[in-house]
């Protein structure tokens, strides 16, 4: 096979379980029609912790936290403080490796190449933002359309024309991330239910949707379609939760083990463990360690509580999830609906992604290109298998750092 050119386009927030659900109302014709011409993963899934920035780098590293060593947060028992990881992405990721080779690569608002390695105003590894202050899909596939039909894009101060199409391009669209999580977004405001918000959803998708169709029609138009490989996945999905958090609740139970337990505001020398909430999961942490017996109880205890859905232990995330050995002790996952975020939910729901219920985990993905196999994929993959099999296939280059699985299935 020839080389071709890969094109990763990221919709933050495309929970699998919304396509699924248009899909069977006949909503996604467009979306479907593209699944029959390439490849539709089935059975897709996103990592821990599934927030944005880890999974934004662990899809363009290959590779979970113990290589990008970005899981959002930790406490750090030593310091009494809790890091934040923002952008750290350690991890080679796929424009890296591009352009180590020698070719060219585009950003569009995929902010964790930003300065890593695209920048304003280099036109071999540029960084391409729309002027709008705030910009849509709309906006952003304009960009993409742009590179296409070699009309200029502004990249810091430049503009520059590619004569040719871009070697890799990502393009990073977050609509779907900010209605899912019932933010006021775009003239949509907050929803009382999931139900009205999953009408706003639905709208958005069918408009990203035709944006999509008319790229693809564009690239077959200018006879570029059959030089690429194009990627649409996401880094998480979106699960609602409702009410009072279980925060409180868990701590009092533990605090009843006779183990002393606070948050990381509250530490002082007799805290045993600190619980490190994320939105609807929480971590648990050692400040100081515990004998075998009481490991044993705390263990037993977070199993038995009824609004807890998964218990996930350090050992266990370390070598089933690939998770940064600063990791917490003990991962807690709630039941659908539960979460141990730091305030109590109000009148309206609330909505994030940081949970092991499939509507979080079960995420949307499709390739396309000539060279992929018009198939449905079934097998069981994760993100993180994504780029490494794309890039091998398209390029035969490997990301150092890569993890993931190379399939080689997917191509003809
Ligand atoms: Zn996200």
């Amino acid at each position: 096979m020839n080389e071709k050119k890969i094109v990763y386009i990221n919709l933050d927030g495309f929970s699998y379980s919304y396509f699924g659900r248009l899909k069977k109302n006949g909503e996604v014709q467009g979306l479907c029609s593209l699944a029959k011409e390439g490849l539709l993963f089935n059975d897709l899934h996103s990592g821990i912790v599934s927030i944005t920035n880890p999974m934004q780098s662990a899809i363009l590293g290959g590779a979970w936290s113990n290589k990008t060593h970005n899981f959002y947060h930790h406490y750090d028992p030593e310091a009494r403080k809790v890091v934040k990881h923002y952008r750290t992405f350690d991890a080679e990721n796929i424009a890296e490796v591009m352009t180590g080779n020698g070719k060219r690569v585009v950003s569009i608002h995929q902010f964790m190449l930003e300065n890593n390695p695209c920048k304003e105003g280099v036109f071999d590894c540029a960084y391409i933002k729309s002027s709008a202050p705030q910009s849509t899909y709309m906006e952003r596939f304009a960009l993409l359309k742009k590179l296409a039909l070699k009309e200029p894009v502004k990249s810091g101060e430049e503009y520059f024309v590619y004569d040719e199409f871009p070697d890799f391009v990502a393009l990073y669209i977050d609509d779907l991330d900010s209605l899912g999580h019932n933010n006021e977004y775009d003239g949509y405001p907050k929803r009382h239910t999931p139900e009205e918000r999953f009408a706003d959803i639905a709208k958005r998708i069918k408009g990203i949707e035709a944006e999509l169709l008319s790229f693809i029609r564009l690239c077959k138009s200018e006879g570029i379609y059959n030089d690429l490989v194009i990627l649409i996945t996401t880094d998480h999905g979106m699960t609602p939760f409702f009410g009072k958090s279980k925060l409180t609740d868990l701590i009092n139970a533990v605090n009843a083990l006779g183990i002393k337990t606070d948050t990381p505001d509250s530490v002082n020398d007799e805290t045993e463990i600190v619980v490190l909430p994320y939105t609807i999961e929480c971590s648990l942490y050692y400040q100081k360690p515990l004998s075998n017996e009481r490991e044993e109880r705390l263990s037993e205890l977070l199993r038995s509580l009824d609004y807890v859905e998964r218990v996930f232990t350090k050992p266990q995330l370390l070598q089933e999830f690939g998770f940064d050995e600063r990791g917490p002790q003990f991962l807690l996952s709630p039941q659908y609906g539960s979460h141990f975020y730091h305030r109590d939910g109000d009148e309206y729901y609330g909505a994030s992604h940081d949970s092991f219920d499939e509507t979080s985990q079960h995420i949307f993905g499709l390739l396309l290109g000539e060279s992929v196999m018009p198939s449905e994929c079934n097998d069981r993959v994760y993100s993180i298998d994504l780029l490494p099999s794309i890039l091998y296939k398209a390029n035969g280059l490997k990301m150092k750092d890569a993890t993931g699985k190379v399939f080689k299935n997917w191509f003809k």
